[in-house]
């Protein structure tokens, strides 16, 4: 967004208020504030109008595909750099399947794909994508997995440089949007206008270089295109991490509109293609193509990009509330953790190795660690004594024991006070919470 004064540069100062501004000088820093629209001020010139918009608009646009109910988003990233704010868009990751292995192939593939998730800190993790490719094999199964793909939820990729079958496979995927893979210099001409035609993102690539890559995207841009997504030259893990960090540059730094677009990496299934996707995925691939791979090289790759895509500033949490473990009665055993969701997970599952059924007290600590939460006055012997009343726990649990994490023994006292239970300090790492559990029930 420019700034105030850039803005007032381009207002027509005639400080009439009708924008509901005293003048224009006000409407100008309420508008880079984005507290005002544009809209408001009916005498901005189409040029001003265009200047502004185009000033306004973020480094890299947004492109969604995918179906209505669960659209793949790509883009719209502001930062270099996930520390100096977040990132917004995970890399969505898809898999290839291609024509040349036969329909039957291709429909494992996609239920292969589909079948990818898991559930991580709370979190369901999972392949988003779908990208069917016409290759050698006969475009009828492409046509056909083309068709079984739209209906799988996933976000589906169509993989042909052909714009007549391109057409041909856009017509079975309604109502779902498909991403089009893709344009090159020698067809962009003819894809230009299949992609015109339905109004879907177009995926631009085969350049030498970025230089080549930037002249494509001005081409596509002359032919009426809006919504693109770059596929810079990946074919190596070095090229791959050179090429995505300078289009990031160039479209945050530079504010280059020609590559402010998000970008796609297509990878093999070698050792050096899991590498790479590993660095796209932290680098700055808004897609992620794959080739089949198995599983225990896919559910890395969801990790990274769980853990890269959450927002630095905001802790995982889970909910707070009174959990239980296994099928406790009221003599089991009672613990408290905090909702940083890592310090819940980890607990739970060291709580389930010792087979002891208990209730687990969760206190909301704004997601934050038990020390951490301790050293900022978050977790106090107050603070868990208003959660256990707010749970009801001892209506549920009779044992009038509780074990605390062992790097808060310090709260000890003051807790067994305010409660009148008798406490149990825990070790130190929740580690050591199955072989404490066993002895107090044994
Ligand atoms: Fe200025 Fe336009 Fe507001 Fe009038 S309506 S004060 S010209 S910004």
């Amino acid at each position: 967004m420019p700034s105030a004064m850039e803005i007032y540069k381009l207002l027509p100062k005639k400080n009439c208020g009708e924008c509901k501004s005293p003048t224009c000088l006000a409407f100008a820093m309420q508008l880079a504030n984005q507290k005002v629209a544009l809209a408001a001020c009916p005498y901005v010139s189409p040029e001003a109008k265009a200047t502004l918009e185009e000033s306004g608009a973020p480094p890299i646009k947004l492109i969604t595909f995918g179906p209505a109910e669960a659209p793949s988003k790509l883009g719209d990233e502001t930062q270099l750099f996930r520390h100096d704010k977040t990132f917004y868009h995970p890399t969505v990751l898809g898999i290839i399947v291609d024509d040349a292995k036969g329909v039957l192939a291709m429909k494992a593939g996609i239920e292969s794909a589909k079948s990818m998730s898991f559930e991580r800190v709370g979190q369901m993790v999972r392949v988003d994508s779908v990208a069917i490719r016409h290759s050698t094999g006969n475009p009828a199964d492409f046509l056909e997995s083309v068709k079984l793909a739209a209906s799988s939820g996933l976000s589906v990729v169509l993989m042909t440089e052909e714009p007549k079958l391109m057409a041909e496979a856009l017509s079975l995927c309604a109502p779902g949007k498909p991403l089009l893979y893709r344009a090159t210099p020698q067809n962009l001409d003819e894809m230009a206008a299949v992609a015109k035609g339905c109004g879907f993102p177009l995926v631009i690539g085969g350049a030498a270089s970025i230089d080549e890559l930037t002249q494509l995207s001005e081409r596509a841009k002359k032919a009426g295109l809006a919504d693109l997504v770059l596929e810079p030259v990946a074919t190596s893990a070095n090229l791959l991490l050179e090429d995505m960090t300078l289009v990031r540059r160039a479209a945050i730094r530079k504010k280059l509109r020609l590559l402010g677009f998000p970008t796609l990496s297509v990878l093999g299934s070698s050792n050096s293609d899991e590498a790479k996707a590993a660095l796209g995925i932290m680098k700055y691939s808004s897609v992620v193509l794959m080739e089949e791979l198995p599983r225990e090289f896919v559910y890395p790759l969801l990790a990274l990009r769980q853990n890269i895509f959450t927002d630095p500033q905001v802790p995982i949490q889970v909910k707070a509330g009174l959990y239980t473990v296994g099928e406790p009665n009221d003599k089991s055993p009672l613990l408290f953790t905090t909702n940083f969701s890592l310090t819940y997970f980890t607990v739970r599952a060291d709580i389930e190795k010792s087979r002891v059924p208990v209730w687990l007290l969760v206190v909301d600590t704004d997601g934050q660690s038990v020390m951490t939460s301790f050293a900022a006055g978050k977790l106090t012997p107050e603070i868990v004594q208003k959660a256990m009343d707010t749970q009801k726990v001892k209506e549920k649990n009779s044992r009038n024991e509780i074990i605390i994490p062992g790097q808060v023994s310090r709260m000890s006292g003051k807790l067994g006070e305010l409660t009148g239970m008798k406490i149990f300090v825990g070790p130190r790492e929740s580690s050591g919470l199955p072989k404490m559990l066993k002895s107090l029930t044994a």
